[in-house]
């Protein structure tokens, strides 16, 4: 028989000349074998060595087979090593005991070597094969980092744990610049090579226990427990230039060897000291992605910088001190404070550095480009053109975050995630919440700046 690695076998029993059997038959078989005399010795020695099945005697001076086996399945370090227990009786209760206490097996002695062997072949490959199915339930199969379930999971613990111990934790959410660039000129199998190759960059940058999950397409994420913003800010810097230097090698569709550069933006945010989940720190995140993307991505951007401003005085302040408003509107002359409805028009001045000139030019450019786009997502969505509802509200949600026009972002926001998680039959009711923003953020724009 051959085996498919060097398992170890742990042997507890009190009796020298079973120990000795065990060691000569299983030693036969390819297995490497620890002998202990007692339950107390077998615990101690699972703290040192990796074992792969115990086999435990039921009847031993000391600590008995039984309570030997409650240990071993109460410590995290051992619960899942199978157990097969030996007895010279077959009382029916005890191996029932056995059984409910978590043994794999039961097997009397004196034991017949092949059955035995055969037993312990079996729960080996059990073990074996539920561990497999846990990786795959928990492992992205491309990349082979935590899948979107397995992130979330972990990261909610983190999420806990931090608070609870009044630690900081950052999430940040990475996007790869252009990634359909990749796919179109060369290929999926290439944009699948950049996958790997970004998640292997993840894993080398960050720490051990940081826990980095793939939660889209092309969009990762990162928890960072014990973390402030500024370390936060330097590792995921560390990261996008790591990215940025990196020459990442792929195979083109035309079987042609290539090198590519690729970049990625980079949202990060610190979680505030009330608990939030995941979801809501990665929407955070998320927001702060999208100004690094709006604003020429290969970038880190904490989120702290497009959070609205509570003093709502400042934009007061500031639009007093400008006479624009009455040149763009001499029929409202002598107001002093322009209401853009839906726009959070200081978020949106400060993400064009305070320039308010250049931000109202943005805004008449988004009115020409997208005061359209509630009729066009309608009839998209009559006409169930998946992709042009997709590409209209992905691209949407974008430029609403960047002008400040937040409700219409996180309108826009749900219906590209009904897009992405391919729900149709919800885009009629996101659409509904969705007409009334852009419909009042329009009409802020067409009462306070010249579209035509
Ligand atoms: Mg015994």
């Amino acid at each position: 028989m051959i085996l498919d690695k060097e398992y170890r076998i742990l042997v507890v029993d009190d009796a020298k000349d079973t120990q000795m059997l065990l060691e000569f038959d299983l030693s036969a078989a390819g297995y490497q074998v620890t002998c202990c005399d007692s339950g107390g010795d077998g615990l101690a020695s699972l703290e040192t060595q990796e074992i792969d099945l115990i086999l435990l005697d039921m009847y031993m001076p000391g600590l008995s087979g039984l309570e030997t086996l409650a240990q071993i399945k109460a410590q995290t370090i051992s619960a899942q090593i199978p157990v097969i227990m030996l007895s010279a009786s077959t009382d029916e209760d005890e191996v029932v005991a056995a059984l409910e206490l978590g043994a794999g097996d039961y097997v009397t002695k004196p034991y017949v070597a092949k059955v035995l062997l055969a037993r312990m072949r079996t729960a080996i490959r059990l073990k074996e094969k539920t561990a497999q199915l846990e990786y795959l339930a928990k492992t992205d199969f491309l990349t082979g980092i935590n899948n979107r379930g397995s992130f979330f999971e972990l990261s909610n613990n983190a999420i806990s744990l931090a608070n609870r111990a009044g630690q900081p934790l950052v999430v940040a959410m990475f996007d790869i610049d252009f990634f359909k660039l990749v796919n179109d000129n060369y290929g999926h199998d290439a944009g699948d090579q950049v996958l790997r190759v970004f998640s292997q960059g993840m894993a080398e940058v960050f720490r051990g226990y940081d826990i980095i999950g793939r939660v889209g397409g092309e969009e990762f994420a990162v928890c960072l427990p014990n973390t402030n913003r500024e370390s936060a800010n330097i590792a995921c810097e560390r990261f996008r230039y790591y990215m940025e230097q990196l020459s990442v090698g792929i195979i083109t569709d035309n079987n042609d060897e290539k090198n590519i550069n690729i970049t990625v933006s980079i949202g990060l945010v610190l979680a505030p000291n009330d608990s939030l989940t995941i979801d809501e720190l990665l929407k955070q995140a998320d927001s702060a992605l999208y100004y690094a993307k709006e604003h020429g991505r290969n970038q880190v951007v904490d989120a702290r910088i497009i959070s609205t401003p509570d003093e709502s005085d400042k934009m007061l302040v500031s639009l007093m001190n400008t006479d624009d408003i009455e040149k763009n509107n001499p029929l409202q002359e002598g107001i002093i404070m322009a209401n853009y409805d839906g726009i959070d028009f200081d978020v949106g001045v400060s993400n064009v550095l305070g320039d308010e000139a250049l931000f109202k030019e943005i805004l008449v450019m988004f009115y020409q480009d997208h005061h359209l786009d509630g009729d066009k997502l309608e009839s998209a969505i009559q006409q169930q053109d998946i992709d042009s509802v997709k590409h209209l509200a992905h691209t949407l949600k974008g430029v609403a975050c960047s002008v400040g026009a937040m409700d219409l972002f996180e309108a826009t926001k749900a219906l590209d995630i009904a897009v992405n998680d391919d729900k149709p039959e919800d885009f009629d009711s996101l659409f509904s919440q969705l007409s009334p923003q852009i419909n009042r953020v329009m009409k802020g724009i067409e009462l306070q700046l010249d579209v035509s």
